[in-house]
């Protein structure tokens, strides 16, 4: 196939997706629940893909950090295979569009069902009233601003992203409803197989930058030799039979899952392979295939980060791209709204 160039791609459907920069490294789940899908849907998309760093203010760290991280997090992105001829790689805050919409569609939000979003309740739960701000619970609107700002017909995210994409799917109905067909409704891409990539050590919570304890966790800029001993203690059961039972054995299903999707073997065939073997078989080729591909992308992401001039001009050339796109967006709900227009 001819790569087609950014100006070519009018015409095709859009994608927009955005990770977090909360931590040092994109972790594995990350990766196979949505970083993977971005890249083969550069071929037949007009590709949206961002740095969440306004949603990350929502997370304590020293400013310092969260350009380290800001900045890691799209080498991430070009390491995976994101191609900036062709897909637009921006940071969120380079486009105040974001947080401009956002507040169109905080006021159009029922506090009641922003109130049962639970990834809010989990996070809220957890860390107690006064440790949860507003910005948290605010978050799956500034989400909704993210999407609905460029169009985009899909999102390609993991399963934990359902709910708050049913959110923007809300806003984008009655927004139109209200004023008019302005916003593209879009729809969820979650991969089924990846959409949940669990913890190691608790294979019946998700793998989580926020939640996961050391050892449950892969992050993928980590020395392959911290990743191969984390898999290698990896919990799972008593019994011996390597079976995919995600209810009985998490733990394994959890294994056979991540293999799957790195070797592009279906599971039922990997199961059938390593029939007769032990947990320890399966552990061992789970550790070689997240070395076979964590150790070029963490070399290429070093490298990046080594190429700073280079990777700001890459996010300041997205940036314009991305507020040309939102900006003319914006300026249409504003004007839907009621807001007087700066100039007649
Ligand atoms: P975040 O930066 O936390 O919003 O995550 C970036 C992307 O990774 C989002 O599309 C998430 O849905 C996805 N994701 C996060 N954790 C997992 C996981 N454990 N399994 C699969 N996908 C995940």
């Amino acid at each position: 196939m001819v790569a087609m160039s950014v100006s070519d791609r009018a015409g095709l459907p859009r994608v927009l997706s955005l990770a977090q920069p909360t931590a040092d490294s994109l972790h594995l789940g990350n990766f196979l629940g949505a970083l993977r899908q971005w890249v083969p849907l550069q071929d037949d998309h007009d590709a949206f893909y961002g740095v969440a760093d306004l949603h990350a203010l929502t997370v304590e760290a020293e400013p310092a950090v969260r350009v380290d991280r800001s900045l890691r997090s799209a080498a991430q992105m070009l390491a995976a295979g994101v191609d900036p001829q062709r897909s637009t790689v921006f940071l969120q805050s380079h486009v105040p569009e974001h947080t401009q919409l956002m507040w169109v569609l905080a006021t159009m939000t029922g506090f009641g069902q922003a109130s049962r979003m639970t990834q809010f309740k989990d996070k809220s739960a957890r860390f107690g009233a006064d440790a949860t701000n507003v910005g948290l619970f605010t978050y799956p609107v500034l989400m909704a601003a993210d999407i609905l700002l460029y169009q985009a017909d899909r999102v390609p995210v993991g399963e934990d992203q359902r709910q708050h994409l049913e959110l923007t799917r809300d806003l984008a109905v009655r927004f139109n409803g209200r004023h008019g067909t302005t916003f593209v409704v879009p729809e969820p891409h979650i991969l089924p197989s990846v959409g949940r990539i669990a913890d190691l050590a608790d294979p019946s919570a998700k793998m989580s930058k926020t939640s996961s304890s050391p050892s449950g966790i892969v992050e993928l800029l980590d020395e392959p030799k911290v990743n191969i001993k984390k898999i290698r203690s990896a919990v799972t059961d008593s019994e011996r039979e390597i079976e995919f039972d995600e209810e009985r054995k998490p733990g394994v299903a959890n294994l056979l899952t991540i293999l799957s999707a790195l070797t592009g073997t279906s599971v039922e065939v990997l199961v059938k392979e390593l029939a007769g073997r032990g947990y320890g078989d399966l552990k061992g080729a789970v550790a070689d295939a997240v070395t076979a591909f964590a150790t070029p992308y963490r070399e290429r992401t070093l490298e990046l980060m080594g190429e700073r001039t280079e990777l700001q001009a890459i996010l300041a050339d997205g940036a314009d791209r991305a507020r040309a796109v939102a900006s003319a967006t914006v300026a249409e709900v504003y004007r839907k709204i009621g807001l007087v227009q700066p100039r007649i």
